[in-house]
């Protein structure tokens, strides 16, 4: 765990950009980043693969990694749904000369940012208004109405936490918000 890479954090409410943000970074070639593949007890989404957009693990299996104190951080993100960083995918990816890039929630990213408060970048992505971030979760259409409920209803608290970031990023046009990423982000590894 003591390679000296550096951290990238995108948080945000759920709905904001920030996955799409995240993935356009990644597609920036001359960006040395990789993705922190967080292990979840979630089932997968259509489309989404197991060892590339999460790690899928059993409740139980979950368990054994936390017993194993295999994570740098983790959180119960939602009632009876765990989240977390396997310290596994830091050693990977600074071994591999890479930058550590993480789509994680409010506080797991503030958590990161405690444990290694030198070498991290911590965005809050933020909607331009609450109406438009229910909208955009709707349209992704990725979710039950329960679930998107349960996802509305954690945005207040989210936002509080805001101001601890060191980048507050309005995500209301896209395109602009996608420049401004690739270069808070550039300037961060330069620095
Ligand atoms: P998050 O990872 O924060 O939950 P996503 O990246 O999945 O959010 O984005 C939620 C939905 O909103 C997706 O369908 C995405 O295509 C769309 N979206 C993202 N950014 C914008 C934007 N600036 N304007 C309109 N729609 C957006
Ligand atoms: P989703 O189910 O939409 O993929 O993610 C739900 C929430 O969990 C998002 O806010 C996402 O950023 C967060 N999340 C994903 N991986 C991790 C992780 O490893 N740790 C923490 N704390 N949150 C995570």
């Amino acid at each position: 765990m003591d390679k000296k890479g550096k951290l990238i954090v995108f948080s945000a409410p759920s709905g904001s950009g920030k996955t799409t943000l995240v993935k356009h970074l990644l597609s920036q070639k001359n960006l040395p980043l990789a993705f922190s593949i967080s292990a979840t007890s979630r089932k997968a989404r259509v489309g989404e693969k197991n060892h590339i957009d999460y790690h899928f693990l059993s409740p139980r299996e979950f368990q054994e990694a936390l017993d194993r104190d295999a994570f740098v951080e983790y959180e119960e993100v939602y009632s009876g749904t765990f989240y977390g960083t396997l310290k596994s995918e830091l050693t990977r990816i600074w071994e591999s000369g890479k930058q550590v890039l993480f789509d994680i929630d409010v506080k797991g990213g503030l958590n990161i940012k405690r444990q290694f408060p030198d070498r991290t970048l911590a965005v809050f992505v933020q909607p331009p208004s609450l109406e438009a971030l229910e909208h955009r979760l709707r349209k992704r259409g990725t979710e039950s109405e329960d679930k998107i409920q349960q996802r509305l209803s954690k945005v207040e608290e989210e936002m509080a936490y805001a101001q601890q970031f060191d980048q507050i990023l309005i995500n209301d046009d896209l395109e602009h918000a996608k420049k401004q990423v690739v270069q808070i982000v550039k300037d961060f590894i330069d620095s």
